[in-house]
This record gives structure tokens, C-alpha cells and sequence, in this order.
């Protein structure tokens, strides 16, 4: 079989391979790409990100005109179902995917599509959909093949009624109610998106708080809007069975609790895509959550071999994904990177309210023992928040009450991924340049949700004896 020689293959084309194969082009390397689905764009893209948060986008549209009174006497004559919802994603994915393959070939990068397996440690074979093999070699090897929903092997996953984050997109109907088993973010988002849509939602959530790494007063918060909404959370719980039927799908607890329901979601971890990827061929072993151990310029056991996003584990977010994916073109192409990833990673939770933050929470000053104050910011007393009629959130800086420098920022309310980085920018400076005091001597826009940043400032400077 002929062998084609490239500079490096990446295999896998979501943001964590496409950051990968654009640095490589631009470092002038010649680089295929292969990728197993239909088109480019990863599960982020096709299954995971874009679709969800586009879900996300017109539920909220069709929330905000259910609530406005002007059009209160048309509400009748509108009835979207799940599916109408999930179209209209259709479009966003279109436009990006449109977007990245005028990437590629700008860039003058190889997309192959079909399924790639590691045959020896510098080949690859590329099994195309019409049955035809073909053969890479190349000096680096990026694997950015991503993760899925981890699936039981007791629970029926073929049954129309269960459900991974992946196959209830493909729902043909608006469930009238709906189990959600994981309260991590992707089983948090689909509360809020369900319970828009007026489903019936229990969040079975395996621990004791919802989301336990974020701010306690976020968490508080996010638990008290679910619930206001409609959603029944139950904390602590440990699934026993799961048995589907013609009627419904039943959730039987360890604790004895059963939730019967339309639909189950199980949202419960996620596996590192590396099965079928020939990895015992060339002496690499996954670990048992199917990901590749990777050391801090994400080399795997053999240093040719880069692992980048989901599928070197954790934080698994398309963001960290992206710019894994770049760091790794630059650390092959030129031998190391000359700049380094950030360690301070924002969370950007698209639950209603959306939830941000970036740096320490309150829980963890505290046990540093690090002496900090509190700056609050309410939306409800922000005018650009009242004229948009977005007034449930709050924005809250954690600040050193010496130096005055930011520790902390967590946001909940309408825009908060976008709102937590303007004090991202100025908690990442160095120094003295770090300080509460640019929000309380800064001219911001009038009305704009920045505001609340000044509100926050000052609230928090009178805090101070
Ligand atoms: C419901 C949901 C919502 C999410 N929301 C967010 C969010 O709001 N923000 C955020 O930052 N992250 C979010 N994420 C996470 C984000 O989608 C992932 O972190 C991101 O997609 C990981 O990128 P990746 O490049 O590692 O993998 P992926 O995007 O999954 O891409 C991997 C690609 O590799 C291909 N592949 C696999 N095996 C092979 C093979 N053997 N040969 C060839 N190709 C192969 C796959 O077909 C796929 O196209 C969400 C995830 C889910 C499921």
C-alpha cells in the first residue's frame, strides 16, 4: 500500500485538532487532518457545544417573549416544539462548519475523512466511508479524537426513552417530563433548557451540592432558580436501576426514591474517545476513563505522540480544547511554545441564569487563610438590566483587603460568560496593575452591564475600615 509522508496528522477536527493543524499550517508544516464524522467540527460543533447552546439561545428568545406584555394576546398562536427549536441550531452549525473548511484550505491543511487507527508509531491508516485504506506517515502525531457520554452497561441505551447528551438531540418531540441523572454542567444546562420548554424536570444529582467547585453563593443561586422554575433537584442519590417501558422510564435510587418520567437524560461522565485507535499497537495504554495521560506539553508515553483536548482529560471544555491544540502546533513545530496556557480557566455555565467565574471562591480564601473582602454588584439596581428586563443575577469580585488586588470574580445572571472577562483582563495583570480600585476610577459606558463592575467596586471600597 503506498504510504504518503506528511509533516505531522492530527487526527480529529474539533477545537482542540483544529487549534492543532492551523498552528501547524501556519508554521509551515504540511498537515493532514482526519476525521471520522461527516464533516469538520468536532462534537462540539455537531453534538455538543454549538447545538446546545444554540437550544439554549432561542428557548431564551421564546421565554422573552412569553413574558413580554406587548405580546401577551399572540401567545396562543404560537406552538414550538423541541425539534422546531433544535432546527433553527441548523443554521449555526452550517455557518461554522462553512467557516472552518475555508480554514483548511487557506491554510493549505489535508482533510481526510474516514477512521483513523495508529498501525506503527509514525503511520497511521485511514479507513475511508467507501471501504478504501489509505496510509499516512508523519514525523508528529496530534490525537484531539474527544470524549462521550459514559454509557452503563446496565442501562439500556438503545430504549427510545434514555437518552446521553448526544441522542437527545435527536428527540422528535417536546418531552412532557424528563429525569436527568448527573448534576455536572451538561445535566444543569438541560435542566434549564427542559424546564423552558415547560417539561417536568428532576435533577438526581449524585453529590451534595450542585456544581461544588464554584462560589457557594452561585451554587446557592443557581439551586434556588432551578428550583423557583419547576425543577425538583435531589442531592446524594445513587441510581440502582433504570427500567424503561411503553409508559415511561423509572429511575430507581439506592435511597429507595423512584422518578418516573417520559424521558430519561443520563449526564453522568464522559469517556475519552480512544477506543479503535490502535493505541496497544504502539504500546500506549489508555486509563480507565479512556484518556491519554499526557505530561505538561501534552506528549503522551511517546514523546512524537501529542494528546490534546477532551481526550487528555479534564477540564474538557472546547475553550481549554482550542488553546491546548495551538500550544502543541507551536511546541512541535518549533521545539517548545513562547507562551504558556493560563492556569486561571473561566467557567462559562449556560444554565438559567448563566453562571461565570474565573479565580478563587470564597471557600478557598478562606482556607489559605488569605485576608479577602467582598464587592456585590445586583442586577436588579443595573439600569441596562432593567431595560432589557434581565434583572435576576448578581455580579461579585473577591478582592485582597490590603492590596486591593482581585482574587476572584463570579457572575450569575443574563451575559455573565461574557461579562466575567472584563475583570478577567484586569485580574490577569501583573502587580500593582491588579487592583479593585480601576473599577471604582474607570469611565465605563452608560447603560451597560460593565456597570455593574463600578457598582461592585464601589460596594466593596466601603467595605473597608
Ligand atoms: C452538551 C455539551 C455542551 C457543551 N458545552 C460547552 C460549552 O458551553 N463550552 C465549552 O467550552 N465546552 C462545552 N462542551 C465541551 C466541548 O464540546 C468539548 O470540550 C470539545 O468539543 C472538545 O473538543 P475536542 O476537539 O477535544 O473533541 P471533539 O469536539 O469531540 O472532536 C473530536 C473529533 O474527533 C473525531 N474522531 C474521533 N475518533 C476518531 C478517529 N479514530 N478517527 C478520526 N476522527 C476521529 C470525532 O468524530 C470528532 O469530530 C460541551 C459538551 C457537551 C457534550
Amino acid at each position: 500500500m503506498a504510504v504518503k509522508s506528511v509533516d505531522s496528522v492530527v487526527i480529529g477536527t474539533g477545537p482542540a485538532g483544529e487549534g492543532a493543524a492551523m498552528r501547524l499550517a501556519k508554521a509551515g508544516q504540511r498537515v493532514a487532518v482526519v476525521e471520522a464524522y461527516t464533516q469538520v467540527g468536532g462534537g462540539c460543533t455537531h453534538w455538543g457545544t454549538i447545538p446546545s447552546k444554540a437550544l439554549r439561545h432561542n428557548i431564551q428568545l421564546l421565554a422573552d417573549y412569553r413574558r413580554n406584555p406587548l405580546f401577551q394576546h399572540t401567545l396562543d398562536q404560537v406552538v414550538i416544539e423541541f425539534p422546531d427549536l433544535l432546527r433553527a441550531a441548523d443554521s449555526v452549525i452550517t455557518g461554522q462548519v462553512r467557516t472552518l473548511y475555508s480554514d483548511y484550505q487557506r491554510n493549505r491543511v489535508e482533510v481526510l475523512f474516514g477512521r483513523a487507527r495508529l498501525v506503527e508509531p509514525h503511520e497511521v491508516e485511514v479507513l475511508r466511508p467507501d471501504g478504501v485504506v489509505e496510509r499516512l506517515r508523519a514525523s508528529h502525531i496530534v490525537i484531539a479524537t474527544g470524549s462521550r457520554p459514559y454509557r452503563p452497561p446496565d442501562v439500556d441505551f438503545s430504549h427510545p426513552r434514555v437518552r446521553d447528551s448526544d441522542t437527545l438531540l435527536r428527540l422528535s418531540h417536546t418531552p412532557r417530563s424528563v429525569t436527568i441523572y448527573g448534576a455536572g454542567v451538561i445535566g444543569c444546562e438541560y435542566a434549564s433548557i427542559l424546564v423552558s420548554l415547560g417539561a417536568k424536570v428532576n435533577l438526581v444529582d449524585t453529590r451534595d451540592r450542585l456544581l461544588s467547585y464554584l462560589d457557594d453563593e452561585i451554587t446557592d443561586a443557581l439551586s434556588y432558580h432551578l428550583r423557583q422554575q419547576g425543577v425538583v433537584i435531589r442531592h446524594d442519590e445513587a441510581y440502582a436501576t433504570v427500567e424503561a417501558g411503553d409508559d415511561g422510564v423509572v429511575l430507581s435510587c439506592k435511597s429507595g426514591k423512584r422518578f418516573k418520567t417520559d424521558v430519561l437524560l443520563w449526564a453522568n461522565g464522559r469517556t475519552g474517545n480512544t477506543q479503535g485507535l490502535g493505541l496497544e499497537a504502539i504500546g500506549l495504554t489508555p486509563n480507565g476513563r479512556g484518556q491519554l495521560d499526557v505530561n505538561q506539553n501534552f506528549q503522551t508515553a511517546l514523546p512524537h505522540i501529542y494528546a490534546v483536548g477532551d481526550v487528555a482529560g479534564p477540564p474538557a471544555l472546547a475553550s481549554v480544547g482550542y488553546d491546548q491544540g495551538r500550544f502543541v502546533g507551536a511546541h512541535i513545530a518549533q521545539g517548545a511554545c513562547d507562551w504558556s496556557l493560563i492556569e486561571t480557566i473561566p467557567a462559562g455555565i449556560y444554565t438559567v441564569p448563566e453562571i461565570s467565574c474565573v479565580g478563587r471562591t470564597e471557600r478557598e480564601l478562606t482556607a489559605a487563610q488569605v485576608p479577602y473582602e467582598v464587592a456585590h454588584a445586583h442586577f436588579k439596581s443595573i439600569a441596562r438590566a432593567q431595560i432589557t428586563g434581565h434583572t435576576v443575577g448578581m455580579l461579585k469580585l473577591l478582592f485582597h483587603r490590603e492590596t486591593l488586588e482581585i482574587l476572584g470574580i463570579h457572575c450569575f445572571g443574563e451575559q455573565a460568560s461574557e461579562i466575567v472577562h472584563i475583570g478577567q483582563a484586569i485580574m490577569a495583570q501583573p502587580g500593582s496593575a491588579n487592583t479593585l480600585q480601576y473599577f471604582a476610577q474607570t469611565t465605563f459606558n452608560y447603560p451597560t452591564m460593565a456597570e455593574a463592575y463600578r457598582v461592585a467596586a464601589l460596594n466593596g471600597l466601603n467595605r473597608l475600615f
